[in-house]
């Protein structure tokens, strides 16, 4: 069976030749997707029946590895997006406090109301992460019964 191109380039990658992106256009499509390591672009290169990733540094993914990837990224991104709106309810109900203390009653209104869109938005993110996670157990599930 003779060495797809696609092969016999990645071996020279592999070699310590760094890939220019006229390379990668040669023996792929743009994917439009990033790199989940090196946030470059990625090339869709065909197998046969497989579908694989690679950006121009080397980092290669199946299909399945870049879900996963791309999952984690996001998993990380909602985290975060998670502390932040925690830290902005907590600080809100704090000057909700400090408002009520002070008699303000307007003022104490007004983040009282800021907290619960807080409260709102993080139901949201924190209903994606468990939907995310529900994907990817039944993905490792399906996995294992292959
Ligand atoms: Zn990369």
């Amino acid at each position: 069976m003779p060495v797809p191109p696609s092969v016999k380039f990645e071996v020279e990658i592999a070699r310590g030749r760094y890939a220019t992106i006229d390379d990668m256009d040669g023996i792929g499509r743009r994917s439009g997707l990033a790199c989940p390591d090196c946030h470059g672009a990625l090339w869709e290169l065909d197998e046969g029946e497989l579908v694989r990733y690679r950006c121009h540094v080397g980092h290669a993914y199946t299909a399945e590895l870049m879900n996963v990837a791309l999952d984690e990224n996001l998993r990380r991104a909602l985290g975060s997006a998670l502390r932040a709106l925690e830290e902005r309810r907590a600080l809100a109900r704090k000057l909700q406090a400090q408002a009520e203390q002070g008699d303000q009653r307007h003022v104490a209104a007004n983040w009282r109301r800021r907290a619960r869109e807080f409260e709102q938005e993080l139901e949201v993110i924190r209903s994606s992460i468990e939907r995310i996670d529900r994907i990817a157990v039944r993905q490792e599930t399906k996995d294992a019964a292959e």
